[in-house]
């Protein structure tokens, strides 16, 4: 795993920076202690991972601390194998919460007893409402709520109405507690919230020991102060949960009082984010599962081959803002490309194969040349590639009537074959329809390498592979899986799924140069001239790889946008 670059000296201040930099210099915390607090309901996806490299970047930057915990309030959504997919992708992400690895059900008893304490201070209790009655009772931003029946019985009734909800005495339903503050607030999230609901539900780490759960919005405060974390950092629609979250802490007078702070969440340009609508997708069976690669989840990104690294560098770049926006998702593949232009060896492979022969090269004949495995990468050294008589090359890489500037094979033009030799092409054989079955041509021998002796220039190089020794690979052409831009535009009634791109998982076979089935899977490949792959990490098999791509090596949507 690698480690995450501390954040240069030269980052940007964001306001988040500011904020911390402030409180340690006047000395209101000695060290900044964040978290990152997933509903283990869903798998993680990239808006998850800004959150990550924020909290867990900050506490690096600061050396302080980023706790991981998970918010399991709600029994009935949350399962196990999130939690593990949860923490198998912050740790991929590469950060590590040492021993800080918390639950919020760790905290029930406190959490319960703190809502004791709250009907004591006259602060909370038991109301009857109905959900229905209690929207109702609620008012609107014009209209000041209306107080409970309920709102002033006596605190000893409270404490023993409470008891009874935890025992699990009163039905679903029947009863919750309800903060006591202030029905004519012009913020409703504080016209008296519900703190606990009566929920008979198993929860999967408490099981049946509560019939009661708190409320997030209850819940969330408590647990940072419980853990003494000093900045916590959430989206901006918390904004207006933040009186509440600052009530309670002063309430119950709790040592510790951190401090809310919302940034904009993550949006990215022709994806969903919402862990609801991935579910949905995965249910439905629109996509293989959370890790498709095709899916904005981090299991899914890493499936298609998105370094970490780049997540990272990606997360740093669209800085931390006030304002929600929309991301183009261009922006992460460039740095997909940056960091695997950099890192990812080079290798050939065709995956529209048409026949090349060479006339003058001897039949049966065969010799290994030196290929560079990373141009950009010295350390990374070379590989033999096998060279024949009869090699595959793209079948756009031939043109029988080419325009003046097509630089690829037409009759009477050299090229390069990469690390191999200049041929000149001599003609074509076509099928009974016409249709381009072999392309000849001639070698110089004295090209070998593919520089020639005396000077001569090719103005295009194309990539090959040797037919007799070709592998046979099957390649899943993934590209983004929505055709719409911005899929929170949506009009009344309009079904998102409606833009799901058709074309979004293409599976074609390839043939590839034989060091490629030697392939590790989860390793990254540049195919040359065509676009970075990885072997896929859970359908490949020893000397039979699979290949999904990562990115195209050019941004072909930019291309496409422009022309329309
Ligand atoms: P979703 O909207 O996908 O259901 P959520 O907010 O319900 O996400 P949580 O598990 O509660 O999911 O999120 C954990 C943390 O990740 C929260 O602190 C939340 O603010 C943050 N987070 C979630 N989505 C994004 C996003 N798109 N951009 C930035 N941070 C996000
Ligand atoms: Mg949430």
């Amino acid at each position: 795993m690698s480690t995450p670059e501390t954040t240069a000296p030269e980052a940007p201040r964001h306001f988040i920076r500011q904020i911390i930099d402030a409180d340690l210099a006047s000395g209101k915390h000695p060290t900044v202690v964040t978290r990152f607090p997933p509903e283990p309901n869903g798998y993680l996806h990239i808006g998850h991972a800004k959150s990550i490299c924020l909290n867990f970047g900050l506490a690096l930057e600061y050396k302080g601390r980023c706790h991981l915990r998970m918010d399991d309030t709600n029994p009935a959504k949350e399962e196990v194998e999130y939690v593990e997919s949860i923490k198998e992708d912050v740790r991929w992400l590469g950060f590590d919460w040492g021993a800080h690895d918390h639950n919020a059900s760790d905290y029930f008893g406190r959490m319960h007893a703190d809502a004791v304490r709250l009907i004591e201070l006259g602060k909370a209790y038991v109301c009857h409402l109905s959900l229905e009655e209690m929207r109702a009772h609620r008012g609107d931003l014009v209209t000041p709520g209306k107080p409970s029946p309920w709102r002033d019985r006596p605190v000893a009734e409270n404490l023993d109405l409470f008891a009874k909800m935890t025992r699990g005495e009163l039905d679903e339903g029947s009863a919750v507690l309800r903060a006591k503050i202030d029905m004519a607030s012009p913020n409703l999230l504080m016209r008296d919230p519900v703190i606990y609901r009566i929920r008979k539900a198993s929860h999967h780490r408490t099981g049946d020991a509560w019939c009661v759960y708190p409320m997030y919005d209850y819940a969330h405060p408590l647990e940072d102060a419980y853990e003494g974390i000093t900045h916590s950092i959430c989206t901006l629609e918390f904004e207006i949960h933040r009186p509440f979250y600052d009530w309670l802490l002063r309430t119950l007078d709790t040592p510790a009082k951190p401090q809310q702070i919302e940034f904009a969440r993550l949006n990215l340009t022709y994806t969903v984010m919402s862990k609801r609508r991935l579910l949905e997708l995965v249910q439905e069976r629109r996509v293989a599962g959370w890790d498709d690669p095709r899916m904005p989840t981090i299991s899914g990104l890493r499936r298609r081959g998105i370094p970490a690294s780049a997540i990272r560098r990606f997360c740093e770049t669209i800085g931390v803002t006030k304002h929600n926006s929309l991301t183009d998702v261009a922006l992460l593949e460039h740095a997909v490309r940056d960091e695997l232009n950099r890192t990812a060896p080079r290798a050939m492979a065709v995956l529209d194969p048409v026949r090349l022969v060479i006339e003058n090269y001897p039949e049966g004949a065969s010799e290994e040349l030196e290929a560079v495995n990373n141009p950009e990468d010295p350390a990374a050294g070379s590989r033999k590639v096998p060279f024949s008589r009869t090699l595959l090359i793209e079948r756009e890489d031939f043109m029988e009537d080419a325009p003046r500037k097509y630089f690829r094979l037409t009759p009477g033009q050299e090229v390069r074959l990469r690390w191999a030799y200049f041929v000149r092409c001599t003609g074509c054989v076509k099928d009974a329809d016409g249709k381009v079955v072999e392309v000849r041509c001639t070698y110089d021998p004295a090209t070998r390498g593919g520089d020639a002796p005396d000077g001569r220039k090719v103005k295009g190089t194309i990539h090959w592979v040797s037919e007799p020794h070709a592998g046979d690979v099957e390649v899943r052409l993934v590209d983004r899986l929505f055709l719409k831009e911005d899929l929170n535009d949506l009009a009344e009634g309009e079904d998102w799924r409606a833009h799901l791109n058709p074309g979004s998982l293409r599976v074609a076979r390839a043939k590839v140069e034989p060091s490629l089935l030697a392939l590790a899977p989860g390793a990254a490949v540049q195919f040359e001239r065509v676009g970075y792959f990885v072997a896929d990490a859970k359908d490949s098999s020893p000397g039979k790889p699979v290949f999904n791509r990562t990115v195209t090596l050019k941004d072909s949507w930019a291309k496409a946008a422009a022309k329309a």
